[in-house]
């Protein structure tokens, strides 16, 4: 696909060697509202990608897509993580619980459960290898333990392991859950408004914390954001949606000011801050 403004044209690439997710002329109705519109994006391992657009952009709608949460419309569209199919013609395939795995979801909300531990909190992240029971009555095996407890440490929570989740500030929450994906050890990051609920301190570190997992562990990050600023910042790629259509996708350092206003549309006073582009 040609770089910078969506041309119209439908993208020629196949997925190369390293892509670890495909999305194929990918729409979404509700009603008769297209929260997608044929979108196709290629996202290569090792990327971290900012998802932008106004509210009602179809952002997560995207994630939620990817990450087999609904299904996307029957038709040509389709969505494949690590060549698999994770849905295809309207159907989530049968096979997603194992690809899912190593998809991290995080929230705006953090999606914690309040009165469980923080330690438990993190090691519900190996749910999908060690089985409900297990976990429901807190039989741990050791490897989820020390993992657990590593990225409590990482993320500067270890002194609140045993502390209820609903009791922690929400960074420290949101630091939790991203820990939680790293038990699950998730290959994939799909963070939907990360930072939208924290403070400008607490939302730095968290983005630092998924750039880190970025640079430092390889991981493949897409994060929706409200701050362009952030997105500018911390990704190299951006992508923006605008009515369910992918309008840019480039290099955060290609984004004129002109297109962010186009992009925005009327909420566009929202998302200029100092030194924003010109
Ligand atoms: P964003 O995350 O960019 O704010 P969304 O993906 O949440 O956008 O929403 C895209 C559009 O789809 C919006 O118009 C929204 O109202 C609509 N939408 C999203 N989820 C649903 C749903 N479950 N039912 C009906 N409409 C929905
Ligand atoms: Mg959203």
């Amino acid at each position: 696909m040609k770089r910078g403004f969506a041309d119209g044209k439908a993208p020629t690439a196949s997925m190369t060697d390293a892509a670890v997710l495909s999305i194929r002329n990918a729409s979404k109705t509700f009603g008769q509202r297209r929260a997608l519109d044929g979108v196709s994006l290629d996202v290569r391992k090792g990327e971290m990608i900012a998802l932008i657009g106004p509210s009602g952009s179809g952002k997560s709608t995207l994630l939620r897509s990817i990450s087999a949460l609904q299904t996307i419309d029957p038709g040509p569209g389709e969505i494949v993580a690590f060549d698999t199919p994770v849905q295809k013609d309207g159907r989530i395939d049968k096979g997603v619980r194992k690809t899912r795995t190593r998809i991290g979801m995080i929230f705006q909300q953090f999606n914690l459960v309040g009165r469980l531990s923080l330690f438990t909190n993190v090691a519900l992240g190996s749910l999908g290898r060690i089985g409900f029971w297990r976990a429901a009555l807190g039989l741990w095996p050791a490897e989820t333990q020390q993992a657990a407890m590593a990225a409590l440490h990482r993320f500067g929570l270890a002194e609140y392991a045993a502390q209820r989740a609903n009791t922690l500030s929400g960074g420290q929450q949101q630091r939790a859950a991203i820990g939680r994906a790293l038990v699950q050890k998730a290959k994939i990051i799909l963070a939907d408004e990360p930072v939208a609920s924290l403070d400008p301190v607490s939302a730095r570190r968290v983005m630092e914390i998924l750039r880190e997992l970025n640079t430092a562990d390889g991981l493949t990050v897409i994060v929706t954001l409200h701050q362009v600023d952030y997105a500018l910042r911390y990704c190299e790629r951006v992508v923006a949606l605008k009515a369910g259509k992918v309008v840019y996708d480039g290099p955060a350092a290609g984004l004129a000011r002109a297109q962010l206003i186009d992009i925005y549309g009327p909420e566009f006073e929202d998302v200029f801050w100092e030194g924003a582009p010109t």
